[in-house]
């Protein structure tokens, strides 16, 4: 665990090569005010290559969010990291031959948005599921998507006015359905770790009497990010770091953070036995009882999960549980914010078999 260091990144933007309003130069500027270390464009089926790089301290990649576009209504959006290849000409059979055609590439699959609500009052936002279940071949599930949660947040005229000023009055964690849909393939044997992003378009909309930008990329940045554990710190080597960074999403050693209430930089969730350890994404080899412990940069509600269940609650700044139970542990983390209890922290599972 000691040798993982902490990286924060952003894992689902769009900019002007698809419907995002802004340039790889604006993203990356955004990414860097946001102290991201790093952030991965995913433009709708196009890769454009030649525009990875530091900016400031800020590494920004290239990937992509794929769908057939022939395939009508919208369905089945996914992630692909890494596969530095530019993978839209395999959308147009059924997505286990993109997944297939990725993971040869070695790209890092993951369904975006599993689960959405339509805005009804904006018949353009349909809902955009993903219903080529199973997940074969995918390493995570988006658990947490923010705009996504957002556009369902626009049920009347009236939500989007008030919404649109005050997104963090409406955003409240990952749709339950998410979460038990989550749960249940993983009883199901399929090792899903946990993504998230902003799905950051910074587009204008007209919301009623409202016409406003939903939401700069700066804001997003500091919402809704994925934090992952990699295996050395960031050299300033573009390969190098890359590689390193795809490493990381490839195991799923990840956690998704809501990081507007409280940045989670420093939250730590290790799960021992005898001489073994694991962090979230990893397997652990049990050796008689399992010994988890969570740490937090600030006090939270935490939950613990075997299984899909609770086996525990409790507030503070962290938790040490003993069990002999082998399982699939994960961990919920929420916090107090504007007066209401907020999704915080979402671990990658721990495989204790
Ligand atoms: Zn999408
Ligand atoms: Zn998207």
């Amino acid at each position: 665990m000691e040798s993982y260091r902490e990286l924060v990144g952003n894992l689902h933007v769009h900019s002007v090569y698809s419907d995002g309003s802004g340039t790889y130069r604006e993203i990356a500027a955004a990414a860097a005010a946001a102290q991201l270390n790093f952030v991965i464009v995913t433009d709708h089926n196009i890769r454009p290559s030649g525009l990875e790089g530091f900016h400031d301290q800020t590494l920004v990649l290239s990937g992509e969010e794929l769908h057939n576009v022939r395939s009508l209504p919208q369905r089945n959006h996914l992630l692909v990291y890494g596969a530095g290849k530019e993978m839209a000409p395999y959308t147009f059979g059924n997505t286990q031959t993109l997944i297939q055609a990725s993971r040869e590439r070695d790209g890092v699959c993951v369904i975006a948005h599993p689960i959405e609500r339509r805005s009804p009052i904006r018949p353009e936002l349909g809902a955009i599921p993903w219903t080529d279940w199973p997940p074969d071949g995918v390493h995570g599930l988006e658990v947490w998507n923010y705009m996504s949660e957002f556009k369902g947040l626009l049920w009347s005229w009236f939500a989007a006015a008030i919404y649109a000023f005050r997104p963090d009055w409406g955003i409240r964690g990952p749709y339950r359905s998410t979460l038990r849909l989550w749960d249940e393939l993983l009883s199901r044997g399929y090792r899903l770790s946990a993504f998230g992003g902003a799905d950051a378009h910074a587009a204008s909309y007209n919301l009623g009497p409202v016409h406003r930008k939903v939401f700069p990329y700066d804001y997003l940045f500091r919402c809704v990010n994925t934090h992952i554990l990699a295996s050395a710190p960031l050299s300033g080597d573009v390969e190098e770091d890359r590689a390193l960074i795809y490493e990381a999403l490839r195991a799923g050693r990840t956690w998704v953070a809501y990081d507007l209430p409280h940045s989670s930089r420093g939250f730590r969730c290790l799960a021992k036995s005898g001489s073994a350890t694991a962090v979230p994404g990893e397997e652990l080899r049990r050796l008689g009882a399992i010994n988890i412990v969570v740490t937090l940069p600030a006090p939270g509600e935490i939950i613990l999960l075997r299984d899909g269940r609770r086996v525990l609650t409790t507030r503070g700044s962290g938790l040490n549980y003993t069990s002999i139970e082998p399982g699939i542990y994960r961990v919920e983390v929420y916090r107090q914010f504007r007066g209401r209890r907020v999704g915080w922290i979402f671990t990658s599972p721990i495989y204790a078999r």
